[in-house]
């Protein structure tokens, strides 16, 4: 157990509350340092499969997030010119089509509830290992020494930094806009329309009160990386013009979207010093094609939590959850990028091939594509 060890979590994100809850519920005096004024989500969906979601049962925010959120049926890949289904995938088990600001009001509600101390407006800027240690230059210009700390600071993580040396993201050459718009009664399934060189996942969130949608297109021209960068939508609107109408009139209503851009990190070589460790975007930022980078955050901070309170040797723990962790993350990453590829065929034999082989198979073996992701899926690190 970690009765009483403090343990400092940098980041208030999916992977730092997660962990700083699942820390907590061990006994851990946990405290949070987040550089954001507010605990507080950008208002767009995400897709959380049963690995993700063993983990909120493990940690008891399931149940209130279920409320919330739609548990998602099936995923329909489409074509983007008539609507018409190339391939269906019916989902069992407990796939959600859940809002980002209430998957993070759970956690801190339960953070709260579980004693965690949630520092707001500290951005640490630099860290400095020292055995046991760690100094911490924090953005106020001040410093603080703190032990055990556990850095969930996402894609331009000061930790990763400490630890490892820097490496080149590059740009893949793809910018993924995202909006919500006010609800369609859609079904509560995601739905995938692919073009050449584009595609759009559109899903419903809320009970159908909202609509989440998320358009990739491959550009040249490069864009910069993060939530906060806004779009012109009629720049949006005129990349899927030739997509089917049911489309068309969906992005007519978008008002303020916003445009990220799509970079591949490399998994970090060194996820861990003698008492700091890196989890979740931090140490393996992951592309959106499979839905999986906070579904792999969750797995991270449940691991790294039960790790650390069965190993009494906090050195020894760290190197278990790097050891634990690394190749599944880098595995998942790999299957992620690939699916781009999928998705964007151009018109011609390749994508004819392609696509009636999914028809086919969604006719006669739905099952044999469902399993190809059964390994990603079905993985219960709570077990
Ligand atoms: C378009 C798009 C769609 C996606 N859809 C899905 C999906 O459907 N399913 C899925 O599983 N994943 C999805 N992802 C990936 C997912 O969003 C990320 O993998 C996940 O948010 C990572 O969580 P995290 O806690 O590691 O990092 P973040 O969410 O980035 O959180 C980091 C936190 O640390 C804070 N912070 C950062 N630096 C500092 C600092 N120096 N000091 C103090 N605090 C700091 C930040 O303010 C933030 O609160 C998607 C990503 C994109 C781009």
């Amino acid at each position: 157990m970690l009765i009483g060890r403090p343990i400092s979590v940098i980041g208030g994100g999916i992977g730092g509350l997660a962990v700083a809850l699942a820390c907590a519920q061990r006994g851990a005096q946990v405290t949070v340092l987040e550089q954001a004024e507010a605990i507080a989500e950008v208002g767009a969906g995400i897709q959380i499969s049963p690995n993700g979601w063993v983990v909120l049962e493990a940690l008891g925010v399931a149940g209130a997030l279920a409320d919330r959120s739609m548990r998602s049926t099936a995923v329909r890949l489409r074509d983007f010119r008539r609507g018409a289904e190339v391939f269906t995938m019916a989902l069992r088990g407990d796939f959600y089509l859940v809002h980002r600001a209430d998957l993070i009001e759970v956690l801190r509600a339960a953070c709260v509830s579980a004693g965690v101390t949630i520092r707001l407006g500290v951005q640490v800027t630099e860290i400095t290992p020292d055995g046991r240690a760690n100094r911490l230059a924090l953005g106020d210009g001040s410093s603080e020494t703190h032990g055990l700390t556990l850095a969930a600071d996402g894609l331009n993580s000061a930790a990763r930094r400490a630890l490892n040396a820097k490496s080149r993201a590059f740009f893949t050459g793809q910018v993924a806009w995202r909006a919500t718009l006010p609800g369609r009664d859609l079904p509560a399934e995601a739905h995938v329309f692919m073009g050449p060189g584009r595609h759009l996942v559109r899903y419903p969130l809320r009970g159908g009160a909202l609509t989440n949608i998320v358009a990739v297109e491959e550009r040249d021209q490069w864009a910069a990386e993060g939530w906060h960068h806004a779009d012109d939508p009629e720049n949006l609107r005129v990349a899927f013009t030739d997509f089917c109408p049911e489309i068309r009139e969906m992005l007519d209503d978008v008002q303020a979207p916003k445009l990220w851009g799509l970079y591949r990190h490399p998994v970090a070589r060194h996820w861990h010093a003698e008492a700091l460790a890196l989890l979740g975007d931090a140490a393996h930022p992951t592309l959106p094609f499979l839905a999986q980078g906070a579904n792999l955050a969750l797995e991270d901070a449940y691991v790294l939590s039960r790790i650390l309170a069965d190993e009494p040797d906090t050195a020894t723990a760290l190197a278990r959850y790097q050891a634990a962790r690394k190749t599944r993350t880098a595995r998942v990453i790999e299957a992620a990028n690939d699916n781009a590829t999928n998705y964007h065929l151009r018109p011609g034999p390749l994508r004819f091939a392609a696509h009636s082989a999914l028809r086919i198979a969604s006719r006669v073996a739905p099952h044999v594509v469902a399993n190809r992701y059964r390994w990603i899926h079905s993985h219960d690190v709570t077990r």
